[in-house]
Parts: C-alpha cells; sequence; structure tokens
C-alpha cells in the first residue's frame, strides 16, 4: 500500500516500480472524479457517477473507500483478494483513509507512506504539474497537512527528494517483505 500528499510523486514511483517488478498488480481503483487530460477508462481509473459508486457500496464491492479532496475513490474487492488468494503481490493507492480501513481487514499488509522533502517543494510539484484547479491545489496542500500528522500509522516512511532513490527504496521494501520467513511457503 502505497499513500502520500497529492503531487508527492507517489504517481511516478508506481509507474516506475509496475515496469521493474512485473510480477506487482496495480489495483485499480473507482472514483466519481471526472477524468483528466490522458487518463484511460479501466488503466488510471474505473470513472463512475455517484448513484453507481452508491451501488457498489451497498454490494459491498469495495474493500476500502473514502471521500478525497471532494470525490469518492474506492478499491474494489475482488480484484484484491483474488490476486492475493493466488499468492500474487497487489500494489494499493490510496489515501490514510483507506489505509487504516485496509490496515484493519488485512493487518499483514504492507504500508509505505511516501513524504515530500518539505511543503514548499511539494505545493511547487502540485502547481507545475498542471493538472489541478487552484482550488483544488490548496485543498490539497491543506489535506497533506493533516496526512504528514499520521505517518507513524505507516510502516515504512520514503522521503521522496529524489525519484530514482526513492524507488530503490520502494523496491528494497518489498523485496525484503518478500523474504520474510512468515511469507514464505516452507511446506
Ligand atoms: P487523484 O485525484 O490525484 O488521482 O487522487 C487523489 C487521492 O486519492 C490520492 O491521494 C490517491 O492516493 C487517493 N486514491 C486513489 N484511489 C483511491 C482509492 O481507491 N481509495 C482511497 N481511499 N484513496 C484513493
Amino acid at each position: 500500500m502505497i499513500s502520500g500528499p497529492s503531487g508527492v510523486g507517489k504517481g511516478t514511483i508506481k509507474r516506475a516500480l509496475l515496469s521493474r517488478m512485473t510480477d506487482i498488480n496495480l489495483s485499480v481503483s473507482v472514483t466519481t472524479r471526472l477524468p483528466r487530460d490522458g487518463e484511460i477508462e479501466g488503466k488510471h481509473y474505473f470513472f463512475v457517477d455517484q448513484s453507481k459508486f452508491d451501488a457498489m457500496i451497498q454490494q459491498n464491492q469495495f474493500l476500502e473507500w473514502a471521500e478525497v479532496y471532494s470525490n469518492c475513490y474506492g478499491t474494489p474487492r475482488s480484484f484484491v483478494v483474488d490476486n492475493l488468494d493466488r499468492g500474487q503481490d497487489v500494489l494499493l493507492e490510496i489515501d490514510i483513509q483507506g489505509a487504516l480501513q485496509v490496515k484493519k481487514s488485512m493487518p499483514t499488509g504492507v504500508f509505505i507512506f511516501i513524504s515530500p522533502p518539505n511543503m514548499e517543494e511539494l505545493a511547487s510539484r502540485l502547481l507545475s504539474r498542471g493538472q489541478d484547479s487552484k482550488a483544488s491545489i490548496d485543498l490539497r496542500l491543506a489535506a497533506s497537512k493533516d496526512e504528514l500528522k499520521r505517518i507513524e500509522c505507516y510502516d515504512y516512511l520514503i522521503i521522496n527528494d529524489d525519484i530514482e532513490e526513492a524507488l530503490e527504496k520502494t523496491m528494497a521494501i518489498i523485496m525484503a517483505e518478500r523474504c520474510r520467513v512468515e511469507n514464505i511457503d516452507l511446506r
């Protein structure tokens, strides 16, 4: 599970990780947010309206869901459970509210928090990527301050001041977790 403030570089780390560790399966979330330019249905998100999202909640289709920056986001339960049952690793990139829900139902999951070197850097990354409105950037920066206070809920903290180093640390964590005796089938 990877979490961290918007603009911290989670997306870049996630993409690089998936291209280098090709046996990791990415969970594609469902969201009520409108697609950004270039976002592809089923690849970046499954884009749905609020009534469809609400129906999915009622049908217990989410492993977790949360309202983040005024939109709803949820992790489809079946994809995660099916892959874990087959012994496959699944990567979730979700916010802290979602991570805490997953921690309750799947306490053996590995929780990694990606942090910016400082708030100024985060603000400048959000502005320079040019994807969000001023109001959305302000909302994301305000939420980040709260998220940063809850780092102790996670197993690992990676400070992303160098993307390659952050990626290597993420891969090292995954490889180490795979070598844990309790994670190896010794029968
Ligand atoms: P964005 O709108 O920038 O794609 O994502 C906004 C935030 O929603 C990010 O912090 C991202 O980690 C979080 N997010 C994406 N998918 C999910 C999900 O399925 N569940 C939860 N709880 N958060 C998600």
